[in-house]
């Protein structure tokens, strides 16, 4: 029989893998949770105009990677590419600006992009990120390269870059779209089939372009930095001036223009040099409230791909040292065996058991090849002795503990702080 496999670009991630994630799960959530973010729950589903509003009708996202489809009543759903577009609705929708003059959120969860799938790409993958609404101070935008930051240090993850640029705001992106279209249009013979529609669709996009030829014509267009207003500038400069003084790692690069279009002013990328790889991705969306119907309420986010950071990260997985393994020999044992799972229970330590007819030695070499560090022997010798096996694989040695002792005896062994 034909057996199933998973749809191209999703992935099980299986339980020895499983630890690794959580770890660096924990580490974002804690550092987060230090500087006063809140976790922010969103549907993975929500209505498909939202994200061609929010990301830009002509980016690459919304043009050629989104799932979309129609429920059953022929609404236009499509399952989230991103997080900003479905945080910015739940901001609007629940009037949060009148409730926090500033809101700092922080979630977690799988995103989906029909993307060709290659080694960190996939059409499943999992972002955390964090958003700031309602401050426009250039020092938002250096809290949360410096959280990240702190939070890449923590998870012993050092040889990173930052790239950053900066867009300018409404009016002197304007300024700068309209020239880089009329630079565009001039060689617009030897550009791609995609980028002569972006130069008149959206010419930003053509930084977004991978073909070669494309990228190397945009070398000679001049700098956004030169179209920056005073503001604009002084809110850049204050930012590197930041990097500078806290030795953050970073590399200005005036391509650098990220594919989605509400970003205005700071846009910035983590590279990681092992792996030659964007990490992680932000900056500011200071209009994006007001154009989804919302106030006026400037913004500044990133997003990490956890895909991409989980093989950057050392981890030992301890589970099955932690755990301890229960041998229960015959229908007795077994019968008594919830005795024991009662006080490992209270002592909150992890076990596993098998309630088949095994013998002895097929349950050592169970444990043996699972890599428990301890486990509890008990047969009927032992009921009637009163007694309990407690048995170091690492070793190879055993000892009879006295049934009503063997809590203390686990705690000592097990080295457990009860609280
Ligand atoms: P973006 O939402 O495009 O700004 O991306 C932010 C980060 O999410 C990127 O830097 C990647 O680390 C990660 N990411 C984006 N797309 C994918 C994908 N298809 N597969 C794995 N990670 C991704």
């Amino acid at each position: 029989m034909e057996i199933f496999t998973k749809l191209r670009g999703m992935r099980d991630i299986l339980p020895g893998e499983v630890g690794k994630w959580q770890k660096i799960e924990k580490i974002f959530i804690e550092m987060s949770e230090l500087f006063g973010y809140r976790e922010i729950r969103i549907p993975i589903l929500e209505s498909k105009d939202l994200f061609v509003r929010g990301i830009g009708s002509s980016t690459d996202i919304v043009m050629k990677e989104m799932y979309e489809f129609k429920d059953k009543k022929g609404r236009e759903v499509a399952l989230r590419p991103e997080g900003t577009a479905s945080i910015v609705r739940a901001y609007i929708e629940n009037q949060i600006y009148n409730k926090e003059k500033i809101s700092r959120f922080y979630y977690y969860g799988p995103m989906f992009r029909y993307d060709r799938p290659q080694k960190g790409r996939y059409r499943q993958f999992y972002q955390f990120g964090v958003e700031v609404l309602g401050g426009k101070s250039p020092y938002f935008d250096s809290e949360i390269i410096f959280l990240l930051n702190e939070t890449l240090k923590k998870l012993e993850i050092f040889d990173i870059t930052f790239l950053i640029n900066s867009l300018g705001c409404k009016n002197c992106k304007v300024l700068y779209v309209s020239n880089l279209k009329n630079q565009l249009i001039k060689v617009s013979d030897y550009l791609c089939n995609d980028c002569k529609v972006r130069v008149e669709k959206n010419p930003l996009r053509v930084f977004d372009c991978k073909n070669e030829n494309c990228k190397s014509l945009l070398k000679n267009i001049p700098s956004i930095m030169n179209y920056l207003c005073k503001n604009c500038k002084v809110h850049f400069d204050i930012l590197v001036n930041f990097l500078d003084k806290n030795t953050i790692n970073y590399k200005v690069d005036n391509c650098l223009v990220r594919g989605l279009d509400y970003y205005t002013k700071t846009v910035f990328e983590v590279i990681s040099e092992r792996e030659n790889i964007a990490i992680a991705g932000g900056g500011r969306y200071d209009d994006l409230v007001n154009d989804m119907g919302g106030p006026y309420i400037p913004a500044v986010g990133f997003a990490v791909g956890i895909d991409r950071v989980v093989p950057l990260v050392e981890y030992k997985d301890k589970e099955k040292e932690r755990t301890i393994y229960l041998i229960f020999l015959g229908e007795k044992a077994k019968a008594k065996g919830i005795e024991i799972i009662k006080k490992l229970i209270n002592m909150k330590i992890n076990f596993e058991t098998d309630y088949e007819d095994r013998k002895l030695s097929e349950y050592l070499r169970i444990v043996d090849k699972n890599k428990n560090k301890w486990c509890i022997i008990l047969g009927e010798n032992e009921i009637e002795k009163g007694v309990i096996i407690l048995r170091n694989m690492e070793k190879g040695i055993q000892e009879e503990v006295k049934e009503d002792e063997i809590v203390e005896k686990i705690k000592e062994k097990l080295n457990v702080k009860i609280s």
